[in-house]
């Protein structure tokens, strides 16, 4: 089972994900618990991305591939599968993971969307900043992430939904009313996924059609 997650800061992609990895025996892939253990350990890049972390804003695309291509060929020797939580987050992203899964032979099989507005993640991730201080975890910071969610992680479903990967959860609910649905929409598909052959899946859109999203320069825009 290979499933990317395209979700808002608070939808619940770190606990839905450690689901989707626990049930399928899969690695769970999340860059920004890897950001945030080289910040912990006070790394080089840890050092080169903490101002990121802390004001909301992407780090660059090639910090995040490097440790995307490095997972991904960890979990291919791991038997193939995997689930992707926190990238991709912009269109150059999109792009790039799934040419990574091409060389590998391992592209995704689900982009599984969680749905939730930004009134209920505000509330959501305040609630959790009381109890685990994350150092992007306050008003502003969330505001900030929640903007670069709709400015350029948001616009890269409508890629998925063309490549008829896509499936959109509600994850207003319980984490575990939509842990469940999100189960069972993966094994439903389950018995499907290896019998699709790759020329028989819809074809991807490599094009420079979708440059205009993915675009992280303030000035960028901004012109006109
Ligand atoms: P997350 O834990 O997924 O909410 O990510 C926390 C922070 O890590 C984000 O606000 C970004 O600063 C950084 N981050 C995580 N994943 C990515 C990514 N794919 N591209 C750029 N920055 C990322």
């Amino acid at each position: 089972m290979r499933v990317l997650m395209i979700a808002p800061p608070g939808a619940g992609k770190g606990t839905q994900g450690a689901l989707i990895a626990a049930h399928f025996d899969i690695p769970h892939i999340a860059t920004g618990e890897l950001l945030r253990d080289h910040v912990a350990r006070r790394t080089g890049l840890g050092l080169a991305v903490q101002g990121y972390l802390d004001r909301g804003e992407l780090v660059p695309d090639q910090v995040v591939l490097d440790m995307l291509r490095e997972a991904m060929v960890a979990a291919e020797a791991a038997g193939g599968g995997f689930v992707l939580d926190g990238i991709p987050r912009n269109m150059h992203q999109a792009r790039a993971a799934y040419l990574i899964g091409r060389e590998l032979r391992m592209t995704a099989d689900v982009a599984l969307h969680l749905q939730a507005d930004d009134a209920e993640l505000m509330r959501r991730l305040l609630a959790r900043a009381a109890l685990e201080h994350r150092s992007d975890d306050t008003a502003e910071v969330i505001a900030q992430r929640l903007a670069v969610y709709h400015d350029v992680t948001s616009p890269i479903i409508s890629w998925y939904r063309d490549r008829g990967i896509l499936v959109s959860v509600d994850a207003m609910r319980s984490a575990p009313q939509v842990g469940r649905e999100i189960l069972a929409a993966l094994e439903a598909m389950r018995p499907f996924l290896d019998v699709v052959p790759e020329q028989a899946r819809l074809p991807v859109d490599l094009t420079g059609l979708g440059d205009a999203f993915g675009v992280t320069s303030p000035a960028a825009g901004t012109s006109g």
